[in-house]
């Protein structure tokens, strides 16, 4: 059961360069939930589905005042599955804190602090979990500060990220639409080509951290 008082299941938390989205390249300080009950086929942070430890609030917010870093981003595992992320990141906004959100797209975004950005994937066929997207956190998007992510890896994954991005009509919605090839997919050249053919306002996301540190070093 989730427990009511002011802390949350924790991986690690850590500063670092952000390594994705339209925010890549700034320092960052990333707290990393425990938990997801999805599994997508390729994913990266397998290492969040059990275990972490219970932080209080207090005790997070004294980590980051240790970084001194005012971007913040709360990531997982999902973030959202854990109720008292959402207090949690109100409270993050008070302090003053810049906060990006990513999360997996299948828990409902409603409950999510305005102030807050939030960086919002949808999952692709190759994922195995396309079936779980929750499309209305499509609708709830805010073109002057939220982002879409598309993980693709393959082209019939971009083939469905196109027939998204048109139907729910992403490029007026969000502020980025992010293509986010696997890392160490095969055919990212055949991935980039198509993307630039497509003339769409989308941004090919690579990973930059996982060419800085590597695909499997933690907590960078
Ligand atoms: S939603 Fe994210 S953390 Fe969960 S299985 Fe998919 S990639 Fe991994």
């Amino acid at each position: 059961m989730q427990m009511s008082d002011r802390s949350l299941r924790i991986t690690e938390i850590f500063l670092s360069i952000q390594g994705e989205s339209s925010h890549a390249g700034r320092p960052c300080s990333f707290v990393r939930l425990t938990g997801c009950p999805m599994r997508c086929a390729w994913c990266d942070s397998e290492y969040t589905f059990y275990g972490g430890e219970r932080i209080s609030f207090e005790d997070i917010f004294a980590k980051l005042g240790e970084f001194g870093c005012n971007l913040v981003e709360v990531t997982g595992g999902e973030p959202l599955a854990q109720v008292n992320v959402f207090p949690f990141i109100s409270e993050l906004c008070d302090r003053g804190f810049e906060v990006l959100i990513e999360t997996g797209g299948f828990v409902s975004t409603k409950d999510v602090d305005p102030r807050a950005k939030v960086i919002l994937d949808v999952k692709c066929p190759a994922s195995g979990e396309a079936e779980r997207n929750h499309w209305p956190n499509l609708e709830r998007l805010r073109p002057e500060k939220d982002e879409v992510k598309f993980v693709v890896a393959d082209l019939k994954d971009w083939e469905f990220a196109k027939e998204v991005i048109e139907k729910y009509d992403l490029i007026k919605r969000s502020k980025e639409i992010l293509i986010s090839p696997v890392h160490g997919v095969e055919k990212l050249a055949e991935i980039a080509e198509a993307v630039s053919r497509s003339g769409l306002k989308v941004r090919l996301n690579l990973q930059l951290h996982k060419y800085i540190w590597g695909a499997d070093t933690r907590g960078v």
